[in-house]
């Protein structure tokens, strides 16, 4: 069974991002810049937009993290979020989450100016990528399309199933799919038989959220399957497939961790490399 590994994949995203940086210089580009929204103190954020920062560190990138408190209002954060709009030297915005309960997420992401938006969440970038007119795509679905593409994963005239129509997995991962020509089933809670109709599939993604949802022996013999989920146990970090006795029934599984995870911030790069590409 091969393993859908995340790593060489972001590095190859980096490499490519790079040699493409190395000749703004010259054409008289300054650096992108990517500015991130962190409201509240939720350690998990906390370590994640350090690892945003130091990416784009790493890439030359400029980069902002504006702090707020987790007191603030809808109100304020949405004029936070528009001072950063008009704002010519962000060209990327991420606005992490999750938000303080007491904030409207959904309305928060979508003060966010679609030629800004770094993870591609507003209803603007969806609708763009429905279209197939999209400048990015969600990090994690975009990720996945690179996973594909770098172990030559052809999906053009197959048939696939997604599990999950999350705005942020599932929904854009379908569209990208269906852009590469692929013949794309979304299940989701409401499916019936779901079980009967992932052993009809020779290619899966699951984006659940449900720790162990399907075993190896859910799947169609040598069915390459992608792994979204992610989840903390006490032993360890695992997804929404249960690894085990994989490598006899599977041609292709992304592992977790390792798999789609080390993608997301590299798309992110990505993601800011090409909205400053259209800004400048
Ligand atoms: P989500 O917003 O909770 O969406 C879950 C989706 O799964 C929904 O569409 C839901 O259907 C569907 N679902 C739930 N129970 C189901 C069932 N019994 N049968 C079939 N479908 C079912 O989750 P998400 O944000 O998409 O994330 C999914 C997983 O990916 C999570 O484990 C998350 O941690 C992980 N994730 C990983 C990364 C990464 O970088 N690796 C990034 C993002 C997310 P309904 O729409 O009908 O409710």
């Amino acid at each position: 069974m091969l393993e859908l590994k995340g790593k060489p994949v972001a590095d190859h995203i980096y490499q490519k991002i790079s040699d493409e940086f190395k000749k703004w210089p010259s054409m008289n580009r300054k650096a992108p810049h990517l500015t991130v929204v962190l409201v509240g103190e939720d350690p998990a954020s906390q370590v994640y937009v350090q690892h945003k920062q130091k990416a784009c560190e790493k890439l030359g990138f400029g980069s902002t993290l504006v702090r707020l408190p987790a007191s603030i209002t809808d109100s304020q954060l949405s004029e936070a979020l528009q001072k950063l709009n008009t704002d010519s030297s962000v060209d990327a915005i991420l606005l992490q989450l999750p938000l303080p309960a007491h904030l409207d997420s959904k309305k928060m992401t979508e003060t966010i100016k679609v030629s800004k938006d770094a993870d591609a969440l507003t209803t603007a970038s969806l609708g763009k990528l429905m279209a197939g007119q999209q400048i990015v795509a969600s990090c994690t679905p975009a990720g996945i399309i690179e996973i594909l593409k770098f172990n030559k994963i052809d999906v053009s005239e197959k048939n696939v199933l997604v599990i999950g129509r999350s705005q942020i997995v599932g929904l854009p991962l379908f569209h990208l799919l269906n852009q590469l020509n692929a013949t794309v089933t979304l299940a989701h809670s409401k499916t019936p038989n779901l079980k009967k109709l992932v052993a009809e599939f020779d290619f899966v993604f699951v984006a659940v959220g449900k720790v162990h949802f399907l075993k190896a022996s859910d799947f169609k013999k040598n069915a390459v399957v992608v792994d979204v989920g992610i989840h903390r146990l006490p032993t360890g970090l695992t997804g929404d497939v249960d690894a085990e006795g994989a490598s006899d029934q599977l041609s292709a599984l992304t592992p977790v961790p390792g798999g789609v995870g080390p993608m997301t911030i590299a798309m992110l790069m990505q993601n800011t490399f090409l909205l400053a590409s259209r800004n400048r």
